[in-house]
């Protein structure tokens, strides 16, 4: 779960390398080109698996954005080993962002060498191809649109500081990719966020602060290879604490933008990317969505309808 969310600083880290070249051999696998997706995977099973979350990830952007997202390339690796012997460079040339996928991290076995706490197992957050496409489909889409805000933010603050796109903030990017999930998983995320209301982060806090993953970073299992490029994968120190704001950040992040398109139309996530990342501050982006209510009152309004939702 962690792990899978922290990949994101690896490939933003790639896509803004200059000059990346690698001479590898090309490891034999399965291609599938489509609109939005470039996948490949190593065998046809996990070609057809990835394609069908790959799918959903796509329609449910065309649903909140109101267009196609632009195009990404996922590869599908067995081992982070791996990964690390695989040449980025065909992607980084063409600046397509891209997304790499290990398999052996995102298994039930994984999750329990992982220490998960029992009350937790059932609940996946931040897990799965197409919550990971979503991110990436959203950074694409901010990249293509807003450019310049991009390289403003770049520069004044160092890549790694960030989790998701740079010029977002982490709730938005959350709920964008949680969007991309399936239904199942979104229902799971209402309904473990009923279960906490008590514990909900205080929106006005909430819709401003760092996602919590930042907190508990640990180096890169690469970081020694300092000058190599390609994506760096994180390691994360979880403790119960931590876990249980990550838990609820996620959470949240999901059934506040699924109050806020219920309560004024489904485009309306979709139409608040690009005065976010511009730097509109959130209740500039409401107002101008006709959202007039203040902070408190969402609040008020959230809390009361998490608590309406079926279980
Ligand atoms: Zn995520």
């Amino acid at each position: 779960m962690n792990k899978t969310s922290l990949m994101l600083f690896g490939i933003f880290l790639t896509m803004f390398a200059q000059g990346f070249s690698q001479d590898n051999e090309e490891t034999e696998s399965y291609i599938l080109n489509k609109r939005c997706y470039e996948l490949r995977a190593p065998s046809l099973d996990k070609l057809k698996e990835a394609r069908g979350k790959l799918d959903r990830a796509v329609d449910q952007f065309r649903k909140h954005f109101g267009q196609y997202p632009p195009k990404i390339a996922v590869i599908i690796f067995e081992s982070i080993e791996e990964m690390e012997g695989y040449d980025f460079s065909q992607f980084t040339k063409k600046r397509m962002p891209y997304l790499p996928w290990i398999v052996s991290n995102h298994t039930e076995s994984h999750r329990e060498v992982n220490h998960l706490p029992e009350e937790y197992k059932d609940h996946k957050a931040g897990c799965g191809i197409n919550h990971e496409a979503g991110h990436m489909f959203l950074f694409a889409y901010i990249e293509k649109k807003a450019q310049a805000v991009i390289n403003t933010a770049k520069n004044s603050k160092g890549i790694l500081e960030f989790y998701g796109h740079p010029a977002l903030p982490d709730w938005y990017d959350e709920a964008v990719a949680q969007l991309c999930e399936t239904d199942a998983n979104q229902h799971g995320h209402i309904s473990f966020m009923k279960n906490n209301i008590d514990k909900h982060i205080p929106l006005k806090k909430f819709l401003e602060m760092e996602h919590p993953s930042l907190q508990m970073i640990l180096k890169p299992n690469n970081a020694d290879e300092e000058s190599k490029e390609g994506p760096k994968y994180y390691h994360t120190l979880e403790t119960p604490e931590n876990l249980e704001e990550e838990l609820i950040f996620y959470a949240q992040a999901f059934s506040v933008a699924k109050f806020l398109i219920e309560r004024k139309s489904e485009g309306l996530i979709g139409k608040m990317a690009i005065p976010l990342a511009e730097g509109k501050s959130i209740q500039d982006v409401f107002k101008i969505n006709k959202l007039d209510d203040n902070i408190e009152t969402i609040e008020k309004n959230w809390v009361d309808w998490v608590k309406t939702q079926k279980d």
